[in-house]
């Protein structure tokens, strides 16, 4: 879904994905010292429309900032350039990815000279439209006081790969991680909500990733007069659940079938994650009164 030909913005041009160069001996290639981000662009009414594209770069900046990676550039050039990068590629919708990368030595002290290369492309739902089978991971849910967990830091991916990597091996969709604690975190890279009574709950902050989409999820529920609680919620009170679904922005909402081959007791139609889902697709196909049309 790209290749050698497509755009990229580096460092203030446009060049051919061929003709990027990279620093082998870079910090961020040797340690996964960078950060990233994603975004989603949309082919609305109102033409191609970067979702909460603001805030996704100020994420970026405070990724950045979190372990010492200069960030010198302002976000409106950057949405700027991005809207340009899709017209460049052909892209109605797509999917963003900002890497901000770092260091040309192999010191462990930060360096003060940064990159930031942006790619897009075509990206259906991360894990599909249909409803997912999950599995409770053996893997955790990065400590947070390793890294921190508001930062979407490129090294911490390799937890995610391994999650997800062992959950496929047995069959599953995705992996769910416990928090160092024993606590219901998160998927590898989507937070988690859980329906029991018509109430909605999600992990509290503090070891899960502070997921936009999330943030969306939060925002929608309270337009619809839905609870949300956030706190810790165990193993058991997830597997009590009546359903459960993942949000992410490369995923949007995805309803969950069932876990570790128990299937969540309500029809996924039936749902206010089902109902949240449509909503979540309105809101950012930027149709109008979207709480009263869903
Ligand atoms: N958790 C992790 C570890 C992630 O990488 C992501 C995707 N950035 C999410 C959750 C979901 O975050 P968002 O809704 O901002 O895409």
């Amino acid at each position: 879904y790209f290749g050698k030909n497509t755009w990229v913005y580096l460092d203030g041009e446009f060049v051919k994905a061929d003709n990027t160069r990279i620093d082998v001996f870079g910090q961020s290639l040797h340690y996964g010292y960078a950060a990233i981000e994603g975004i989603r662009a949309y082919n609305t009414h109102n033409g191609i429309r970067l979702f909460k594209g603001e805030q996704h770069y100020e994420r970026l900046r405070l990724s950045c900032d979190r372990v010492g990676i200069p960030f010198p550039w302002e976000t409106d050039l950057l949405i700027e350039k991005t809207y340009q990068l899709l017209e460049k590629n052909n892209l109605r919708s797509a999917y963003v990815r900002p890497m901000v990368l770092t260091g040309h030595n192999m010191y462990l002290t930060p360096s003060e000279d940064s990159s930031i290369v942006i790619l897009a492309w075509e990206w259906g739902p991360f894990l599909g439209t249909d409803l997912i089978h999950v599995t409770c991971s053996p893997y955790q849910r990065p400590n947070p006081h390793a890294i921190p967990p508001d930062a979407k830091i490129a090294g911490q991916y390799v937890a995610s790969i391994l999650a997800t990597t062992e959950a496929t091996k047995r069959g599953y969709d995705e992996a769910i991680l416990m928090d160092s604690e024993g606590h219901v975190a998160q998927a590898s890279s989507n937070n988690l909500f859980i329906e029991k009574d018509g109430r909605l709950y999600t992990p509290a902050l503090g070891h899960v990733f502070p997921g936009i989409t999330r943030q969306t999820v939060l925002e929608i529920a309270k337009a619809l007069n839905v609870d949300v609680i956030e706190k810790q919620i165990s193993p058991e009170e997830l597997k009590n659940a009546d359903s459960a679904f993942l949000t992410g922005t490369a995923t949007g909402i995805v309803g969950i079938a069932a876990i570790d081959g128990t299937h969540f007791p309500e029809e996924w139609a039936d749902t206010v994650g089902a109902t949240i889902q449509r909503a979540y697709k309105n809101l950012t196909l930027e149709k109008e009164n979207y709480e009263v049309i869903i």
